[in-house]
């Protein structure tokens, strides 16, 4: 294929951004040699009229279960089996809603331990929400009943850290990557005013970012977040997945 000069440059543009969009590399997973045993699925979620019966609390207890089995490495087994498959083939109660990163390691399924059926994804680079990330929260909560919404940051985020190189040098970054990041610079500057002498600006801006957006969504004048919120029916956590532990957190909004 014949490079345009308008793609060379967008080819270099994106080399000499690559070091400040890379996505940092994690340390290398110790590898025992016994294969061990995947613990089995955690109980099926409780449903009536096609929706889950978990409260936002249950909800977000189930998460955390599922988090502490695949940080300690006795990860759940998800249920993909042809029985759920069929099961849930007509419809679907997710119990969560997750907007998480793109980032390939931070896969919610993963790192919760559920199958088939149980979380409503949304995924974009750096978790933040657009008109179409909110109408997806939107109908996983107001249409499918999930009662919890995580809005799950994580550690060494390429999203936070372009974001952050954009800020501190003014870096130009190519193609739709600038609206991409533009909205966490907020968090970026957030997090230098208030940075404390050990913090690392990309942790504590990605922690902040998280925040800011379930923050949004929880204080947002919409009726289908704001009518079951006010009810007790839904909850808006905020979250932070450590590479290094598997563990999340979850954070004060
Ligand atoms: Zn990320």
């Amino acid at each position: 294929m014949e490079m345009t000069r308008r793609n060379m440059v967008s080819a270099a543009s994106f080399a000499a951004v690559g070091s400040a969009f890379a996505l940092g590399t994690s340390p290398a997973s110790a590898t025992g040699s016994n294969p061990r045993a995947l613990l089995p699925p955690m109980a099926s979620v409780p449903q009536a009229d096609g929706k889950t019966l978990l409260t936002p609390n249950q909800a977000l207890e189930r998460l955390q279960e599922g988090n502490r089995r695949f940080a300690a490495d006795q990860p759940t087994q998800p249920d993909i089996s042809v029985k759920r498959r069929a099961a849930i083939a007509a419809s679907q109660a997710p119990f969560a809603v997750i907007l998480c990163c793109s980032d390939s390691r931070v896969g919610p399924e993963q790192l919760f331990g559920a199958g088939l059926g149980e979380l409503f994804v949304v995924r974009t680079a750096g978790n933040y929400l657009d008109t179409a990330g909110i109408g997806s929260v939107e109908f996983g909560v107001s249409v499918l009943g999930a009662p919890l919404v995580v809005v799950l940051g994580h550690e060494r985020c390429g999203a936070v850290k372009a974001a952050a190189a954009v800020l501190k040098d003014n870096v130009a970054l190519p193609g739709s990557l600038g609206p991409l990041v533009e909205p966490i610079i907020p968090s970026v500057i957030d997090a230098k005013a208030n940075l404390k002498p050990g913090d690392d600006l990309i942790e504590t801006a990605a922690r902040i970012h998280a925040k800011r957006v379930a923050k949004r969504l929880k204080n947002t004048p919409d009726p289908a977040f704001a009518a079951p919120s006010s009810a007790g029916k839904l909850n808006v956590v905020a979250a932070y997945y450590d590479l290094d532990t598997g563990l999340v957190e979850i954070l004060d909004v």
